[in-house]
């Protein structure tokens, strides 16, 4: 395939004019915006301006002048958009492991008779460790966990099963449940469904209200480019909201905090689910880089990046043949996320190989090169250019230089 190819599919992108609202740096092709975004130009401009004019100017008074107490909210509607969850159902706070310790402890409430958990092997660790700290805590919780590698999940929901913890895209193969039937399945067995849309939430489409979620959680700082260690949202929908009991019961959750009152109340619906204060200017690049997908369709959004996946994996096979990658990224459209995950023997070394040539993506042990496509920055000509630096990479065998073994903390 010819890189003039490549340049017609952009000279037909509809979401061409986005690539200019990100700070992009020189000479770099940027394949991880599903593990930290590129910084949206109004992401910084608004930090600039809530730095000098809230926090300078403003100091204390910011918190209602500026709307910082209510932003926990009010952000989380914006997400709801891109999630398909309607007003007052999603706050931004704390972090994913954060949300989902509270989420799981809230969901096992809700269903109290049962003792049971789904999860999958393949979940990403932190969410498998946060379900062992809270079987720490409540010790007759049991892990079923799906085996690595078992797509249908709905065959291990049986009426046992208190809460189905999934996650909707893998972090390493990008596999994609169905989220309609998963979610039917767990409420025909009388179960809770909670998903975590780290890999979804600004890649592909979701409706937790059309498929009946009950809780969910996701990040803002891959898809949704708010920025490293950008605060997590949450979701709880609305017929759960006045039973649902969260475990961390902090001030900025309770129905009155500035009546500092001796004992604790569930604050109304969704801002139960608060903890203590919000980190506001991490909340503030959220809210400049939401802005970003003010004016995206998330279908135009999702066909551009099932094109660009198609691209890049179409190149690896024709162009990289003969290095011996195997794709564990599926094909299918219906089951792939946005990232694609090639594995290789020498997969660390490549991966650094790349970098260095400024292909930027990472390595997720023990063998797989794994690359993520935002469709807001990338072009078609940006993935035809990473496959042609690596080209020349393997050609000239830079790979096998011996500074690219060195293993940093971060992969
Ligand atoms: C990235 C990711 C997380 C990260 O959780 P943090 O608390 O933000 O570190 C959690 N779960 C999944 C599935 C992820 O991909």
């Amino acid at each position: 395939m010819l890189r003039s190819h490549a340049e017609a599919l952009d000279a037909a992108d509809p979401l061409a004019r986005k690539r200019g609202q990100f700070y992009r740096p020189e000479g770099v092709i940027y394949l991880d915006g599903n593990s930290l975004g590129m910084l949206p130009l109004a992401a910084r401009a608004a930090v600039d301006r809530a730095v000098t004019a809230e926090w300078g100017e403003g100091l204390i008074r910011s918190w209602n002048s500026a709307g910082w107490i209510d932003k926990p909210r009010q952000l989380g509607d914006r997400i709801g958009r891109l999630i398909g969850a309607g007003h007052g159902q999603t706050i931004v706070a704390d972090s994913t492991s954060v949300n989902l310790f509270k989420a799981l402890i809230a969901a096992l409430r809700l269903n109290p008779d049962r003792k049971v958990v789904v999860s999958e092997e393949g979940n990403f660790p932190s969410d498998l460790y946060i379900a062992q700290g809270v079987q720490g805590l409540m010790p007759d919780i049991e892990l079923r966990l799906i085996p690595e590698g078992e797509r249908d999940a709905a065959a291990y929901i049986d009426d046992r099963v208190a809460v189905v913890m999934l996650t909707h895209i893998d972090f390493k193969t990008a596999h994609m449940h169905d989220m309609a039937a998963v979610t039917e399945a767990t409420r025909a067995a009388g179960a809770i469904s909670l998903w975590d849309l780290a890999h979804s939430a600004g890649a592909v489409p979701v409706d937790l209200d059309g498929v009946g979620a009950d809780l969910a959680v996701g990040c803002t700082y891959k898809y949704l480019n708010a920025g490293p260690g950008g605060p997590a949202f949450l979701y709880c929908a609305r017929r759960h909201q006045e039973q649902a009991a969260q475990p961390l019961t902090g001030w900025l959750g309770h129905r009155r905090p500035f009546d500092f009152t001796l004992d604790y109340e569930a604050g109304n619906g969704i801002d139960r689910f608060v903890c203590g204060t919000p980190p506001i200017l991490s909340f503030t690049a959220l809210e400049g880089a939401l802005t970003v997908f003010d004016d995206v369709s998330m279908a135009d959004l999702r066909e551009k990046s099932l094109r660009l996946t198609d691209l890049f994996i179409e190149l690896v096979d024709t162009r990289l043949g003969d290095a011996g990658f195997s794709l564990v990224t599926p094909k299918e459209h219906s089951l792939r996320g946005s990232h694609v995950s090639l594995g290789h023997p020498q997969g660390y070394g490549m991966m650094q190989a790349l970098i260095d040539h400024g292909v930027i993506g990472d390595f997720r042990a023990p063998d797989l090169l794994r690359f993520g496509f935002t469709p807001l920055t990338l072009s078609y000509a940006d993935v035809w250019d990473a496959v042609d630096r690596w080209r020349r990479i393997l050609d000239q065998e830079l790979w096998l230089q011996e500074k690219y073994a060195k293993r940093s903390r971060v992969t």
